[in-house]
């Protein structure tokens, strides 16, 4: 679904991706492990071209990345990244409305079932400021559902939550991940990366240090840098 090759990605004179390749298949799931600064967001952005990408090639289905099929891709941020004007089912809709065309009415109805899915029918007409953290991420999740990707991308979604709402975010992905929804997870989040994980990536300083399965990188790791980073996390 996602063919990446030998990305290599600068600002300015410094290399931020190394000559990273990733294969993403139909269903999977794989985690991004690693220190801060080794990249991970800025992986995540060039595959949904937020970023251009210096050298390499990103194929979707195929087909060379481009301003047209990358919405296959969605994508949740850390921050939410919400609209703050728009009441919850506006910011839902936006996206459907703007990109794909669609009517008002049938966005909003598509979008209200979105919120459903991730349990927050009752606060449509909630502002992002009227939210909490978790909401507000579940809010994200819908926005990025409305777009009926093909994959979801997602950067960190639990960092910014206080420790008690974490759950009800990470439940949502683990509800996708039944739905056998392909998603890219960059997380710090250990114990849900081994969980819910087909695959885990380590990344540090540009370059993609290891890769295995959850039961290869979290309990017999090859790599020292690998094996000094999980001691830290657990
Ligand atoms: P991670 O998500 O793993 O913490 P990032 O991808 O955010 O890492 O950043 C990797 C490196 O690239 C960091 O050193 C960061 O300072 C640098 N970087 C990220 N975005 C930019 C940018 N827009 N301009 C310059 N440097 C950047
Ligand atoms: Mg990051």
């Amino acid at each position: 679904m996602i063919d990446a090759i030998d990305i290599v990605k600068k600002f300015d004179d410094f290399t931020v991706l190394d000559g990273v390749s990733l294969n993403v298949k139909k269903g999977e799931i794989i985690s991004v492990i690693g220190p801060s600064g080794s990249g991970k967001s800025t992986l995540l952005r060039c595959l949904n071209k937020i970023e251009e990408i210096d050298e390499g090639v990103i194929r979707i289905d195929g087909e060379q990345l481009s301003r047209h099929n990358c919405s296959k891709l969605g994508m949740v941020f850390q921050n939410f990244n919400l609209f703050p004007h728009m009441s919850a089912i506006e910011n839902v809709m936006e996206a459907p409305v703007i990109v794909k065309k669609m009517g008002k009415k049938e966005a909003r109805e598509l979008a209200g079932r979105m919120l459903s899915d991730v349990g927050l029918q009752d606060k449509a007409d909630s502002y992002p400021g009227q939210l909490s953290g978790g909401q507000k991420q579940r809010v994200a999740i819908a926005r990025a559902l409305a777009m009926k990707p093909e994959i979801i991308l997602f950067d960190e979604p639990t960092s910014a939550l206080d420790p008690e709402l974490v759950g009800e975010v990470l439940g949502v992905i683990k509800k996708l991940a039944a739905e056998h929804m392909t998603m890219v997870i960059v997380t710090h989040e250990m114990a849900f990366a081994r969980e819910i994980s087909d695959r885990v990536i380590f990344m540090d300083k540009g370059k993609i240090v290891e890769e295995g399965t959850p039961k290869e990188i979290f309990e017999d790791p090859e790599h020292p840098r690998v094996q000094a980073f999980l001691k830290r996390m657990m």
